[in-house]
């Protein structure tokens, strides 16, 4: 993955969509911000497209060896300390917290693509990690083919903070393989909102391009 291109167009300075090919001086909030803008700040790296797509697609489902050290070093080496020091300034030391899967899942899996990608972050950058913040609880069906607000009513209620948490940390980076409606991100933010978060940046390492934004 060391020859993957980032993403060098215009992203969205509060969701980070990718909306525009060629990069501007002034990237605009997109069309989704401009009227309700999530409950997070949010990055990725690569177009969920083209090479990198079909590689992080075959990583997800188990086809082949998940580069989660090269993952994080990109992350933060092109990201954290690079494009996007912007939300990372020096005295923002979050706590990792991965997307969960439903625990059949992982059974079938072996793994958590985010919780690996989490820890190596999290060990590289020196920042404290809990895979166990935050409980998958539910799923009425598969995300994968439904449309935006269908993908939003599917993962409302399906995470909360694990009861023994009483005290969620004011800051925390919240780590998913792939964005597509933000549907999951938020879903997940809410829940740790709810539980006494205020500033929750998400990365990840793909992101649907939206080409009509
Ligand atoms: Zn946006």
């Amino acid at each position: 993955m060391a020859g993957w291109p980032g993403w060098g167009g215009d992203e969205c300075p509060h969701c980070g969509a990718f909306t525009h090919e060629g990069a501007s001086l002034t990237p605009r909030l997109c069309h989704g911000c401009a009227s309700s803008p999530p409950p997070f700040r949010a990055r990725s790296l690569f177009p969920y497209e083209g090479a990198a797509g079909e590689a992080i697609r075959a990583i997800k489902y188990g086809r082949r060896v998940v580069p989660a050290r090269a993952m994080a070093e990109r992350l933060l080496l092109d990201g954290i300390l690079g494009r996007w020091t912007a939300l990372f300034p020096d005295d923002f030391r979050p706590v990792v917290v991965p997307v969960p899967i439903l625990p059949f899942k992982y059974l079938r899996r072996g793994f958590n693509l985010p919780s690996l990608l989490g820890s190596a972050l999290a060990r590289l950058a020196g920042w404290r990690c809990n895979l166990a913040l935050l409980e998958r609880i539910s799923e009425k069906g598969p995300q994968a083919g439904l449309h935006q607000r269908e993908r939003r009513g599917n993962v409302e209620a399906a995470f909360r903070v694990a009861r023994r948490h009483r005290n969620v940390p004011d800051d925390l980076l919240l780590i998913d393989d792939v964005f597509t409606s933000g549907a999951t991100a938020a879903a997940c933010a809410n829940a740790l909102k709810r539980g006494g978060a205020r500033n929750i940046v998400v990365l990840t390492v793909a992101r649907a391009v939206l080409h009509n934004s």
